[in-house]
């Protein structure tokens, strides 16, 4: 049985944190991995931002709210879930998430938490496990699930290169430079196709 692993941000979605920094006037929120590589110093930075700002956990989900899916993202994802079975696997925290699944009708994602406190202040993120991507690829795979990914970033390549097919979508150009076999594409249609054509591929052998 197949299922679509997608990557969420740069995929179906803005990139969250800078999107939110754009829509909050925060403007440091915009600092990324590349920036600070650990993303457990970077994720405490952040919620000791957002503290300082006195933004709980109800007003960021209000700011995200006005974040919109990049156009055509549902359509593409409603003919993706209509032909196949398609999980989204993120490192960004259900919470955050939230509207914007909503937005796009509520498709099946595995990602991160939050621990909130009584009164919504944001206490610490929990992260669901090491190499998230990659791990949950391999387990759907001990389950019998053969699996299609795709995504645009770094953390993508071990979940796309450890399924039976893999694909870069709107990737950096040297991130597609460095990945010259991984069919990349712009388009969703030109994704949908190719993730439809390789449904009838064999299994990975592990
Ligand atoms: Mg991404």
């Amino acid at each position: 049985m197949n299922i679509v692993c997608l990557d969420l941000e740069g995929v179906l979605v803005p990139e969250i944190w800078v999107a939110f920094s754009e829509e909050s006037g925060i403007p440091e929120l915009a600092r990324t991995t590349r920036d600070e590589p650990d993303y457990d110093r970077l994720m405490e930075w952040r919620l000791k931002i957002l503290r300082e700002h006195g933004l709980g956990l109800a007003q960021i989900q209000e700011v995200i709210e006005r974040i919109d899916p990049l156009p055509g993202a549902r359509a593409f994802l409603d003919a993706l879930r209509e032909r196949t079975q398609v999980v989204i696997i993120s490192d960004t925290f259900e919470e955050f998430a939230r509207p914007l699944m909503a937005k796009l009708g509520w498709p099946a994602l595995m990602c991160n938490s939050l621990e909130v406190a009584p009164d919504g202040t944001i206490v610490r993120h929990l992260m669901r496990c090491e190499s998230s991507k990659l791990t949950t690829v391999r387990a759907l795979q001990s389950c019998g699930m053969e699996t299609i990914a795709a995504g645009d970033s770094f953390n993508d390549l071990a979940m796309i290169r450890a399924s039976k097919a893999g694909f870069l979508f709107r990737s950096t150009p040297e991130i597609r430079e460095a990945n010259p076999d991984l069919p990349a594409y712009e388009r969703y249609e030109d994704l949908l196709a190719a993730i439809l054509d390789a449904r009838g591929k064999g299994a990975v052998t592990a």
